[in-house]
């Protein structure tokens, strides 16, 4: 009896290590070939982002942004569907059939204000307001191309399964995923890959901030500010009163929390007292319950400031936002996949230029060397500098993002420095290394389906019985936040 047991699993592990060993084989070269593809695809890809940084299109207006992504993976045999979850710049591209199911997130908005040309000292473009200082014209691109990388394996036969690319818009402060999702447009499926410039190689293991956010609009009564003021209230001084309130309040909530405002409409002249006035919220911690709860908080404090100024106020919920769920089996694995593929190199020209960014930070930075060093994995939950609308996406599926090296080193996002070193060969190098380590994870996944079923356990573990509430509501996409 012992005999047949120790012989059966001899049987057992002979067939397992049989084609195993074949898959690892096979997978290697794969990977490898896809490294080479890519890299041959550089000037390609390097037109398609440099398109999109010219667009600069700021969110729900990315129009012509929007149009070049769906045409390019349109003309690699991709169906493409556009104007999703009533976005008119929301798309989702496919190609193949079956399981597994995976998808890779684009982004392609830009931020007003911060128009740059790709030089290393500050200087506008002229007759330009926005400008790409969160690299998503590199991120739009990358994820293009890591897709169309995916579904020529497909169609090589490589693996079967299907590829979708999502065109995500307004990542910045439009919360466009979130609508993507509320309609169910990741329903089937399996994982989902992302990336995210950045000023080095990591992989995403940091949560991010959950995040409310609302415009307060203040109403009040004109008159002569010197002749007849009684006769007025001003919309203005219930936002103050309003930002005195929630500035007070600031002792009062967890540590943790974010709070920041804007005043978008102030009033027009000194002399006539304001009879509109707009607040800009933003209410971040890193529990969406928590963001929840302040954010009513703030609301409370509108009302009082109205009820104080004798004015009236009404908020409109712009975004919002989940915290970002981790994944650890899936970081791991990109992980590897991203040291396989390695960090930047810049040439001599590229230091000089990086060198003269670096002299423009007030801050000790680390040295431009390190563009070719991969961070080492840390799992950390419950924190985050930013948030995202990959959060809401992570709650509905596995999910695992990262960043490249697509500035120098010591750039923060949000900064003309970004947009320059995104304008270069620095920021494209940066999108060749998220758009190959995208597709080794990819592959990995498509050829080990075990990865997906425990990446599945780990997620459900994690989400618990939480059933997904979009923080903005029911309210339709804020297609004209930024006007
Ligand atoms: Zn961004």
């Amino acid at each position: 009896m012992r005999k047949y047991i120790v012989l059966i699993s001899f049987c057992i592990s002979l067939f397992n290590i049989a084609p195993a060993q074949k898959n690892n084989f096979d997978v290697d070269k794969i990977k490898t070939d896809a490294i080479q593809n890519l890299q041959s695809k550089y000037e390609i890809y390097k037109t398609v982002a440099l398109d999109i940084w010219k667009f600069a299109e700021v969110g729900y207006k990315e129009i012509k942004s929007s149009a070049l992504l769906q045409q390019t993976l349109r003309d690699k045999g991709f169906t493409v569907q556009g104007g999703i979850a009533e976005i008119p710049t929301a798309f989702v591209a496919t190609f193949g059939s079956g399981k597994p199911v995976i998808a890779i997130l684009s982004e392609f908005d830009a931020l007003p204000g911060l128009s740059q040309e790709a030089v290393p000292e500050k200087k506008s473009i002229s007759g330009k307001d926005a400008g790409h200082a969160c690299g998503h014209h590199l991120f739009g691109a990358a994820s293009v191309a890591a897709g169309i990388e995916i579904k020529k394996l497909i169609e090589e036969k490589k693996f079967q399964g299907t590829i979708k690319v999502f065109g995500c818009p307004a990542e910045e402060g439009g919360s466009g995923k979130v609508y993507m999702v509320r309609e169910g447009l990741f329903k089937d499926v399996d994982v989902v890959i992302h990336w995210h410039p950045d000023n080095e190689n990591i992989v995403t293991m940091t949560s991010a901030l959950a995040n409310k956010s609302a415009k307060f609009r203040f109403k009040g009564l004109s008159a002569h500010a010197a002749a007849s003021p009684e006769k007025g209230r001003s919309a203005l001084d219930g936002v103050e009163a309003m930002n005195n309130m929630v500035n007070m309040m600031r002792e009062h909530i967890p540590q943790e929390t974010r709070i920041h405002y804007v005043i978008t409409n102030g009033g027009r002249a000194p002399n006539v007292v304001p009879d509109f006035a707009e607040v800009y919220y933003y209410v971040r911690h890193p529990k969406k319950d928590d963001v929840k709860e302040i954010f009513e908080r703030v609301v409370m404090a509108a009302k009082g400031a109205a009820m104080g100024t004798g004015t009236t106020v009404e908020y409109e919920i712009i975004g919002g936002t989940h915290d970002l769920l981790l994944n650890k089996t899936l970081g791991e694995v990109m992980q590897k996949n991203l040291e396989r593929v390695g960090g930047v190199s810049y040439t001599p020209e590229e230091i000089e230029f990086g060198k003269k960014i670096q002299s423009t930070f007030t801050y000790k930075v680390p040295a431009i060397q390190t563009s070719m060093a991969i961070v080492p994995l840390k799992t950390i939950p419950d924190a985050g500098g930013g948030s995202t609308d990959v959060g809401d996406v992570s709650y509905g599926v596995p999910t695992v993002g990262m960043g490249s090296a697509t500035w120098v080193p010591g750039t923060p996002a949000h900064s003309w420095q970004a947009v320059a070193c995104g304008g270069t060969d620095i920021g494209i190098k940066g999108l060749m290394v998220a758009a190959k380590t995208m597709t080794l994870t990819a592959i990995d996944l498509f050829t080990n389906p075990s990865l997906i079923a425990k990446a599945t356990e780990e997620f459900k573990k994690a989400k618990g019985d939480y059933k997904y509430e979009p923080l903005l509501g029911n309210r339709k996409p804020a297609l004209n936040y930024r006007d």
